[in-house]
């Protein structure tokens, strides 16, 4: 068996290599797309070997789990990102701990996290989960609702308004796997054309990073493709 952090030195040159494929594609420049290896249900110690062949965003879904991974590995410069379903009662511990949230989809989250950024840290990076038509059930604000969500978050002190992220359902062929990702673009591009100055983009998985990044992705969020199967 190879050691550890050579399976994930594969692992991770496999994935940037479709990124940079992927782009290439479509013209774009790889470098303008970032890879965030996401982590739950992965022990700290292979966060560390991926740590150690140059990965420095890692993503989050539960936040009691994070917590002792973030502690664990806090000799470590990374970049952690929370991506599970943010309820009130955590808020704090997000804002404390995390440089980035995905998964704002209300007001209420949003001051709250505001409220409870810590002074000393830089504002927090956030993203707002879009529920797209065909995600009946999930997280994230309907689109309709999104111009006034984007407009309180970009008046909030301690959050910085980044973007737009979607987790759509797993579709199997490339033009189905595209509509969402276009879809979320376009509510971008409409943001943008009102005022806001967004310029990220998370959507994409292990699955279909090569889709979203055909849309405009500048952060995929992948797990199996770099850990293996989670249990
Ligand atoms: C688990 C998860 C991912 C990664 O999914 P893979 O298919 O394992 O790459 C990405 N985004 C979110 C929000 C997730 O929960």
């Amino acid at each position: 068996m190879l050691p550890a952090p050579q399976i994930y030195a594969d692992a991770r040159a496999s994935v940037l290599a479709r990124i940079t494929e992927a782009a290439r594609e479509v013209g774009r420049d790889p470098a303008a797309i970032r890879l965030l290896a996401v982590a739950k249900q992965q022990p700290a110690a292979a966060i560390r070997d991926l740590a150690a062949v140059g990965q420095v965003d890692f993503g989050e879904n539960y936040l009691q789990e994070a917590l002792g991974k973030i502690k664990e590995l806090q000799d470590l410069p990374l970049i952690w990102h929370f991506i599970g379903q943010l309820q009130s009662n955590k808020s704090a511990d997000v804002a404390a701990h995390f440089q980035w949230v995905h998964t704002v989809d209300r007001e209420r989250i949003a001051r709250r996290l505001s409220a409870q950024r810590p002074y000393h840290a830089p504002p927090l990076q956030v993203l707002l989960q879009v529920k797209l038509e065909d995600e009946a059930g999930k997280g994230g604000v309907e689109p309709h609702a999104l111009a006034d969500l984007a407009a309180c978050v970009a008046g909030l002190p301690r959050l910085r308004l980044r973007g737009l992220m979607c987790i759509p359902p797993p579709r199997s062929s490339g033009p189905e796997q595209r509509r969402p990702f276009l879809q979320l673009r376009e509510l971008l591009e409409g943001l943008n054309r009102a005022g806001h100055a967004l310029d990220t983009l998370s959507m994409g998985m292990s699955a279909d990073l090569e889709a979203a990044i055909a849309e405009g992705a500048t952060i995929v969020r992948v797990g199996t493709a770099l850990f293996g199967e989670r249990r």
